[in-house]
């Protein structure tokens, strides 16, 4: 998808902060963090959110949830961390680009913004 967000940061025409990177998957800092770790964590191939996933494209899904338990486990986020996905308007999301946000390093109240 030429005109998404996400799209540009996966090629690099956007610059980000990249926390780990494989050939399905990119991780990525939040421009705007909420918690003191706070990661984005994106399928390279463009699928805008969760309702779109299905038996063709949720391999990559899972192994986002991988990806986040590895940059966990290496960030040594022993404490606990928190893997969100907002879907659709009443959710909050902005970028339609799927994206799970990896969130750490403080209390996490249940009914957050
Ligand atoms: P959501 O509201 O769930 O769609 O999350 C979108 C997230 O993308 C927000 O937390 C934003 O802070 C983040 N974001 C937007 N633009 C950028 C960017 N250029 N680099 C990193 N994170 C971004
Ligand atoms: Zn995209």
């Amino acid at each position: 998808m030429s005109d998404c967000l996400f799209c540009k940061i996966i090629k690099g025409e956007i610059p980000s902060t990249k926390v780990y990177e494989d050939e399905t998957v990119y991780a990525f800092k939040d421009i705007a963090p909420i918690a003191p770790v706070h990661i984005l964590i994106i399928p390279k191939e463009h699928i805008s959110k969760l309702e779109d996933v299905n038996e063709t494209n949720s391999a990559v899904i899972s192994h986002i949830f991988e990806v986040a338990a590895k940059i966990a486990k290496d960030m040594g986020l022993t404490n606990g961390y928190r893997v969100v996905s907002n879907c659709g308007e009443d959710a909050g999301q902005t970028v339609f680009h799927i994206h799970f946000h990896l969130l750490a390093g403080r209390k996490l109240g249940w009914e957050e913004q």
